[in-house]
């Protein structure tokens, strides 16, 4: 087991080799950065969203807009701090517009960077943030309403959907739901060792 100055050099390689990736169509578009996630190296959960939006590329940070605050937010209200989990997405580039990535983006992505870095930091859970991480990394034919709040084992990881913080800005009486969820997130992380 690496030791977690070890996973967080193991990381930076990682990144390093892919600051100026150009292997799917986002590399040649509107990004800035390779917005390749952040937090805890060591963490125990996971946070994986769709992809960077407009200022998360700007700034080179996941989650630091308006559903990122959100996130952040109801994240504290549940009892998550921020710097104790690792936060990242499905792409590492914010696509054009803020459009849905494209299947070639997702599994190009998902092979180059998201699958080595789940490998690092071995989280125990991965709560998926919203439809595109659901059907990217557990099942394409389940809707997110029907799998939040939900618990879905894969091999050593207990992956919790909810819904993405972009829609609980949309949808204001969904907030107490993804707190609900986010508190089953921390619950299902004292029951693992
Ligand atoms: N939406 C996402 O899915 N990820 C971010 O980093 C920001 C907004």
């Amino acid at each position: 087991m690496n030791t977690k100055t070890e996973k967080q050099e193991l990381l930076n390689k990682l990144y390093s080799k892919y600051t100026q990736c150009k292997a799917c169509p986002l590399g040649s578009l509107v990004r800035t950065n390779v917005v390749f996630g952040e937090g805890n190296p060591n963490a125990h959960i996971m946070f994986i969203g769709e992809g960077p939006g407009e200022q998360e590329d700007r700034l080179n940070r996941p989650f630091i807009g308006r559903s990122g605050n959100l996130l952040t937010k109801v994240m504290e209200a549940a009892g998550i701090n921020r710097e104790d989990v690792y936060i990242t997405n499905i792409v590492k580039c914010r696509p054009p517009k803020n459009r849905n990535p494209l299947p070639i983006e997702i599994s190009t992505c998902v092979n180059l960077l998201l699958l080595n870095q789940i490998a690092i930091i071995k989280p125990n859970i991965i709560c998926i943030l919203g439809s595109v991480a659901l059907h990217a990394l557990l099942d394409k034919n389940i809707s997110i309403s029907n799998a939040r709040g939900k618990i879905f084992k894969k091999g050593n990881i207990a992956f919790i959907p909810t819904f993405h913080p972009a829609y609980i800005l949309r949808n204001k009486q969904q907030l107490e739901t993804f707190f609900n969820d986010l508190v089953l997130v921390v619950k299902t992380s004292k029951m693992i060792p």
